[in-house]
This record gives structure tokens, C-alpha cells and sequence, in this order.
């Protein structure tokens, strides 16, 4: 399987090229055609896998292919992560397959000023990457609203209950659209997770590599 094979557009094709990426990693060749339909997808994948491409490059595609807009301080894709570091990666990410392409991102995490987040927030964005403590303080504050999110991914969801966030994580999750998709990536799946999968998920598509 090539990159050209998985149904991407063009733009980002022309950013995969230019990075020299030809051949998709398997949770990619899997995952991509399948989040390109709009199914929800629990992926059992370890960092270094690729899985960053493999939902950032249909996520891109997806917001590109509709000109919805976010309302103010809304997002239309919601990514959470458990680290800053993870989250710094994933935005960086975005913006590198989504160079050829229009979108609004914001990156919120803490240990930083609040304000600038506040700031990138308050018109809408169409990509909001976030640490689930700090997104809780902003929304707690009403600085951000998830009443536009179109596409939910929650990553690294073992590492996310083991680090104490599964009560702020469900938080958030009570705010979200029901009609929306959602992808799960963890690297184990203890019951904590397929219980959050479960609650989280409809009609999944397993993805295991
Ligand atoms: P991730 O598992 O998403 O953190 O990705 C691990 C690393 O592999 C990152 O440095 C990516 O830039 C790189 N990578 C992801 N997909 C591919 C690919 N299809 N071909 C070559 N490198 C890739």
C-alpha cells in the first residue's frame, strides 16, 4: 500500500511527499480509509507507530471537506492528550501534513499564561489540541465550548487514567455533540479504557497493530 492508495487528497499528499513519507506504517494503511468514512475507531497502537498521521492526515481532510465553522471559543476537531510534550507533537504535526491546507489551530496545555489560550480560543478554531487539565480550567472559566466538535480523539487513553485524568476526561465528554466521531488510540487495554471505550464509541472498528 502507498499513501496514494488510502483516498487522501492532494494537499496533503504534496505534504507527505515532501517529507518523503511513501509507504503508510499499518495503523495507518488501516486506520486512515476507515476514519475517511466517518467510523469511529478504538486503535490499540504504541507511540512510534505512526498513529499521529494516521488520525491527523483523515482529521485535515474531513474539517477540509466541510467549510462548517467553530462558533466562539468552539473547535470543530477536539484532540486530548495526556502530556504537553505529546501535545506540542501533535500540534506540530497537524500543522506540518496541514501545510498546504486553511484551518485555525490552538494548543492549550499547562504550566503556561492562560491568556494567549484564552485569546486563540475566543473566535472558534477548527483544530483545538489539549491537556485535560487545563482544557478543565478553561472550560470551567467559559473560555472554551465543545458545542461544534464534529471529530473526538482521545490519545494514549491508558497513560490518560493512569495519570488521574479519567474524571476530567468524563467531563468533557458529557459536553461533547452524541452526534459526532470518535477514536480512541491506547497502547493496552485495561478495563478502565474499554469501560471509557464503551461509553465513548459507536459501533467501533478494532484497529490493532
Ligand atoms: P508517532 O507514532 O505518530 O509518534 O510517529 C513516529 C514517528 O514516525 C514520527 O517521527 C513520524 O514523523 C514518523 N512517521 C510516521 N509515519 C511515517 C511514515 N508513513 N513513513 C515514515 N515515517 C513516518
Amino acid at each position: 500500500t502507498k499513501f496514494t492508495d488510502l483516498g487522501l487528497a492532494e494537499p496533503l499528499l504534496k505534504a507527505l511527499a515532501d517529507d518523503g513519507y511513501e509507504t503508510p506504517t499499518p495503523i495507518q494503511a488501516q486506520a486512515i480509509p476507515l476514519l475517511l468514512q466517518g467510523r469511529d475507531v478504538l486503535g490499540i497502537a504504541q507511540t512510534g507507530t505512526g498513529k499521529t498521521a494516521a488520525f491527523s492526515l483523515p482529521l485535515l481532510q474531513r474539517l477540509a471537506a466541510s467549510n462548517r465553522r467553530a462558533g466562539p471559543k468552539g473547535c470543530r476537531a477536539l484532540i486530548l492528550t495526556p502530556t504537553r510534550e505529546l501535545a506540542v507533537q501533535i500540534n506540530d504535526s497537524l500543522k506540518a501534513y496541514g501545510r498546504y491546507m486553511k484551518f485555525r489551530a490552538a494548543c492549550i496545555f499547562g504550566g503556561v499564561g492562560m491568556n494567549p489560550q484564552i485569546r486563540a480560543l475566543a473566535g472558534g478554531v477548527d483544530l483545538l489540541v489539549a491537556t485535560p487539565g487545563r482544557l478543565i480550567d478553561l472550560m470551567n472559566q467559559g473560555y472554551v465550548r465543545f458545542d461544534s466538535v464534529e471529530c473526538f480523539i482521545l490519545d494514549e487513553a491508558d497513560r490518560m487514567l493512569d495519570m488521574g485524568f479519567v474524571r476530567d476526561v468524563r467531563k468533557v465528554v458529557e459536553r461533547l455533540p452524541t452526534d459526532r466521531s470518535t477514536l480512541l488510540f491506547s497502547a493496552t487495554m485495561p478495563s478502565g479504557v474499554r469501560e471509557l471505550a464503551d461509553g465513548l464509541l459507536r459501533d467501533p472498528v478494532k484497529v490493532e497493530v
